[in-house]
């Protein structure tokens, strides 16, 4: 089935409370021409997570935040898999970083019980999903490959950037600037996706 298009001149809304989120989208939005405005500054309340999977969650949000607002909705729901831990944190990544968030700690934690596992695969997954206040939805799902780094390098990114190195690449994407991350993360792939169906 066709995505639904959002027409020339709509408002979006960006439905997420995380800063590292809502800049990375305002960065992959802004040559769209489209107009966004994020959940928070509607004074929206983020939904608990409470489905078992990535595009589960994306859904539950950008539904939330369509019908909140009356108006189409981008929800994103990501995550960091690492293979020696069986895809762990994985949709528990942000819950990992405990409240108030923590991602030193969380870091930390995946470092302690990957301990010296041979395998240091890992890679960031990223669910998108367009909700509109009728309840229709489109999801979009990309992942990005790469490998576990220790100590953490780099404070350009957020969450668990620091310690993950993408196939290919030198730096962790705690190092990367914005445009080299954009080039290969799994959000930029996701909204790739979302912007082919989606817009324009
Ligand atoms: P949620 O989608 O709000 O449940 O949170 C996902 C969590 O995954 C974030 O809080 C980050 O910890 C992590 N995460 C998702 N995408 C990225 C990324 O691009 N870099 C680093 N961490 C990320």
């Amino acid at each position: 089935m066709t995505a639904r298009r959002l027409p020339a001149g709509s408002r979006l809304v960006i439905a997420s409370h995380n800063p590292g989120k809502l800049r990375e989208f305002a960065q992959l939005v802004a040559p769209h021409g489209v107009a966004t405005v994020s959940a928070g500054a509607l004074g929206l309340e983020e939904p608990e997570e409470t489905e078992p999977d990535f595009v589960g969650n994306a859904r539950l949000k950008a539904l939330a935040s369509a019908r909140g607002a009356g108006l189409p909705a981008l929800a994103d729901d990501s995550g960091f898999c690492v293979a020696a831990l069986g895809g762990a944190p994985g949709v528990l990544s942000a819950r990992w970083a405990g409240h108030p968030r923590d991602f030193d700690a969380a870091m930390a934690r995946v470092n302690r019980e990957v301990a010296d596992a041979a395998d240091r695969r890992a890679w960031f997954v990223c669910a998108l999903c367009l909700g509109w206040p009728d309840g229709h939805s489109d999801s979009f799902f990309a992942r990005v490959d790469g490998s576990l780094t220790w100590p953490p390098r780099g404070t350009i990114g957020f969450g668990y950037d620091p310690m993950f190195v993408p196939n290919g690449a030198a730096h962790t994407f705690g190092e990367m600037p914005h445009d080299a991350k954009h080039a290969v993360s799994h959000r930029a792939r996701a909204f790739a996706q979302f912007a082919a169906a989606c817009l324009g």
